[in-house]
């Protein structure tokens, strides 16, 4: 048996075998066209792959979720397949010399076009699965992994995962991770946490001399992983992985109860996500709502942007799920550990502190403008909130409150139906936004204090860098005060204020929030009981 210590952060006991990551290290967005013999030859093999691939979901997904659900993989195999589909890409390699993912990039944007000008719902929705297809298409061509698992329950082993290979593992199939590196605070820990799944970071080379295939056992608690381990061993993790699965069914027993305080005061207990994939775990954990929706993750692993088309069915989707709760949606947070190709965005030295959020956004108001309707057009469908992430400045939210206004003037010219209601907030994040609380609490409908950021920024620790922990203090005074006076100033202004920061979860602060009297704290799904039991014992 070999014992590996790293930092546990994301709790629970995971077993199975080791699955060392793979990613395509040469990965090049565009290739140049090797001639039409070669690329038709690469767009058919990659068809032929595309399709093995769609009849397996279909089948893996019609096992476990019945086959209304799995349909979709169907329709997606008819459009793989569609003659007028087939024939726009092949014309365009023979005819035009296109390489194989320039034609279907082509073909893609006119079929998908044509789908979005449809005046009929059901078929207006086929653009996103044209747009799936053809992801799936230049995924398979760029010799991406479908799956980093190969299909077999297992625990995920790597150097470092990026936040969006976090949040794309198969659920079905990973059953938690480990990595050489990684820090707790780093989005890809914090999306663990999110989706419940056991892992352990910090490992360091150890790690990588170990063995695809060996016998894994790993407590996200303690932080240990044992390799191959003895029989005492398992017996002793089966036991404490049955002794936490019998405390989250004690927990469960809150699920539907408000969390009131004992002086009275009700405080909503929210849920965190970012996927859809997080929604039964939303409704598994009795959430009041959903405190932050980190949507950015419908722009990474991908190979050009989402249209309005496909971010309104998700947003639509997530704000159906809910029923009249309310759901906080933050516009795209991209940029620091969050890349997504194809924004080009030029490297940078210090890139928690560059062009990133809310900057992109009012730099691209073409992308931001489409993110916004599709969140205005969503609004229809349920009680959606917009928030702004990385603010730092009054003229900032002045800037995306004109654009906002334009956008409901266009949908109300189009007569495309949203919510006039729907409220704008903006992240605490920043010491500039705590320090002009009172300034920016003017101009907006309610606060979301971002305690991961906000001791990043307060304290100058990076919050990704493993030796540099040991200064990112989230009890520091300097921070206390902060929340604080946010608090302050939301209720002087007569404006709601919540707490979706790692903090919200740690039920050794729940005293400070209510005592400081936040109105919401926001958190991973699987912490929310938690938190309930500790607001309800005040
Ligand atoms: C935060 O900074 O506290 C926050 C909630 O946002 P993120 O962790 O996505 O940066
Ligand atoms: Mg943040």
């Amino acid at each position: 048996m070999t014992v590996l210590q790293g930092e546990g952060v994301s709790g629970g006991v995971a077993s199975g075998r080791l699955r060392f990551f793979r990613r395509n290290a040469q990965e090049t967005p565009y290739r140049d066209a090797a001639g039409p013999e070669v690329e038709l030859a690469r767009y058919e093999a990659a068809r032929d792959a595309a399709a093995a691939q769609l009849d397996k979901l279909y089948e893996d997904m019609k096992a476990a979720l019945g086959e209304k659900k799995a349909f979709l993989f169907q329709v997606h195999r008819m459009m793989l397949e569609d003659q007028d589909f087939q024939d726009c890409i092949t014309s365009a390699i023979r005819e035009e010399g296109a390489s194989a993912e320039e034609a279907i990039k082509r073909a893609d944007a006119q079929f998908s076009q044509m789908f979005a000008r449809m005046d009929d719902d059901y078929l207006r929705e086929r653009a996103a699965d044209v747009r799936d297809v053809s992801q799936r298409l230049l995924r398979i061509l760029r010799g991406r992994q479908e799956a980093s698992t190969g299909g077999e329950p297992c625990v995920v082993a790597a150097e470092d995962l990026t936040p969006s290979e976090t949040a794309q593992l198969d659920r079905r199939v990973v059953l938690g991770f480990v990595t050489a590196k990684g820090a707790y605070n780093s989005h890809t820990a914090i999306f663990a946490r999110t989706m419940g799944l056991p892992a352990v970071v910090g490992l360091g080379e150890r790690l990588q001399a170990q063995r695809e295939g060996e016998l894994v056992f790993l407590d996200g608690t303690t932080g240990e992983v044992f390799i191959n381990p003895d029989a005492a061993t398992v017996a002793r993790l089966e036991a404490e992985r049955e002794r936490q699965a019998a405390l989250r069914c004690d927990l469960k027993a809150l699920r539907d109860r408000e969390a009131v305080a004992p002086d009275g005061r009700r405080v909503l207990v929210c849920a965190n996500i970012g996927s859809i994939g997080d929604l039964q775990a939303v409704a598994d954990a009795g959430a009041d709502g959903i405190g932050l929706f980190r949507s950015e993750f419908l722009y990474l692993e991908r190979d050009d942007y989402p249209t309005e088309e496909e971010l309104y069915r998700a947003y639509r989707q997530v704000a159906e799920a809910m029923q009249g709760r309310t759901v906080v949606i933050r516009t795209l947070d991209i940029g620091a550990d969050k890349q997504a190709a194809y924004f080009q965005l030029p490297p940078e030295e210090n890139p928690a502190m560059g062009f990133r959020a809310i900057r992109i956004c009012l730099a691209r108001p073409d992308v931001f403008r489409t993110q916004l309707r599709a969140l205005y057009r969503a609004s229809a469908y349920g009680k959606i909130a917009i928030m702004f992430p990385m603010i730092t400045s009054v003229s900032e939210v002045l800037g995306i409150k004109a654009l906002c206004a334009q956008v409901r003037a266009e949908l109300r010219e189009e007569k495309t139906p949203f919510d006039e209601d729907v409220q704008l907030g903006i992240m605490v994040e920043t010491p500039a936004a705590a320090v002009i609380s009172d300034l920016l609490a003017r101009e907006v409908d309610f606060f979301s204090i971002g305690t991961n950021d906000l001791t990043q920024f307060t304290l100058a620790v990076d919050r990704q860098n493993a030796p540099a922990q040991p200064y990112y203090d989230q009890r520091h005074e300097a921070l206390l005060r902060l929340i604080r006076m946010t608090v302050e100033s939301a209720h002087k202004a007569g404006i709601w204020v919540g707490v979706c920061g790692e903090l919200a979860a740690d039920p050794s602060m729940t005293g400070f929030f209510l005592d400081v009297g936040v109105d919401e704290l926001s958190m991973a799904p699987h912490a929310i009981c938690k938190i309930k039991a500790e607001i309800l014992n005040g």
